[in-house]
């Protein structure tokens, strides 16, 4: 865990928040006779997914929620693949169904992703779901998970209303969500890429700048400057540790705040995959 600092932004806070509210929540399912329970599916060769998946595991059971990891092994075809999730998703006891990514690198991932039903996409990366909050009909979707730990992350220390943002990276998992629940809460919204010009120039312009591209150190002090909300998505697994994409060490004295890795948005994350289980759960009775 990254040593503490009075400027990390730690995700402990909000995701207890949203735990407690979850709890109390399959409470009122279990007496309802409803046992919330979600599928992780793994089609990949790197045993840091499935440890990490392993500890959602427990803290999905920590919250009285069923979760069982289904690894199909790096050898599983597309096939294979969209034919589970699609079987899983059609099962009534499986309230909620989650693709593990990146994928092995055989293995497409959107036309994986449009074979999970939009109420059981508890990470919220349909299309279908996308497209609602593209549609700005948030409260109809399941909100994707990385994305909106970001929003709240970034909204617990200030409004995003007016606010010139910076988002490095339009990825499947986080940038490409990220923009429509920026653009919704009326932030001024920068996208940048790994074909963007100058990328300390452009970063050095947003007042809150998210982070999330999967290249360790990606960001430091020659792209950010004083008074800048820093969220960091960035996941990166080596044998020294989980790092994000910000060298966080390097900038923490210049910047406002800035969320650390591991420690900030992760523990949001999956908390509100909980939440969209259970808001999955509603929408699949029609009690949306
Ligand atoms: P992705 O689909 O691999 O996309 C990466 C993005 O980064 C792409 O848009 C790419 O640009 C851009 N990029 C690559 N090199 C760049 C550079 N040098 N400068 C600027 N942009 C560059 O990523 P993703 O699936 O969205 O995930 C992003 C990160 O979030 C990963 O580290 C992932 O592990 C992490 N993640 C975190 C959580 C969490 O709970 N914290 C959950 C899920 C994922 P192009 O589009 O031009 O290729």
């Amino acid at each position: 865990m990254a040593d503490a600092h009075p400027k990390h932004l730690r995700g402990a806070p909000l995701a207890k928040e949203i735990k407690a509210e979850v709890s109390e929540r399959v409470e009122k399912w279990k007496e309802r006779g409803v046992q919330p329970r979600m599928a992780v599916v793994l089609a990949t060769d790197d045993p840091a997914a499935e440890q990490y998946e392993r500890t959602k595991a427990k803290n999905a059971a920590k919250l009285g929620i069923d979760m069982d990891l289904v690894s199909l092994g790096v050898e599983c075809t597309q096939q294979e693949l969209e034919a589970r999730l699609a079987a899983l998703c059609d099962d009534e006891k499986v309230h909620g169904v989650l693709l593990s990514l990146p994928l092995a690198p055989h293995l497409e991932t959107e036309p994986a992703l449009s074979r999970i039903h939009p109420h059981k996409d508890v990470d919220g990366l349909t299309p279908a779901n996308l497209g609602l909050l593209l549609a700005a009909r948030e409260e109809e979707a399941l909100a994707p998970a990385t994305p909106l730990a970001c929003i709240l992350l970034a909204e617990s220390v200030c409004s995003l209303e007016g606010q010139r943002v910076v988002v490095v990276g339009r990825g499947r998992t986080v940038g490409k969500g990220l923009l429509p629940l920026l653009v919704n809460r009326n932030a001024t919204v920068t996208v940048c890429h790994s074909r963007t010009r100058d990328l300390p120039s452009v970063v050095r312009e947003g007042d809150l700048v998210f982070v999330a591209v999967g290249r360790s150190g990606l960001v430091g002090p020659e792209h950010l400057r004083a008074g800048q909300i820093v969220i960091d998505a960035g996941i990166n697994w080596s044998e020294a540790g989980t790092t994000g994409d910000v060298k966080t060490d390097e900038v923490v004295e210049v910047v406002e705040r800035i969320t650390p890795v591991p420690g900030g948005v992760g523990p949001v994350t999956s908390s509100l995959v909980f939440r969209n289980l259970l808001r999955g759960i509603e929408l699949q009775r029609g009690e949306g």
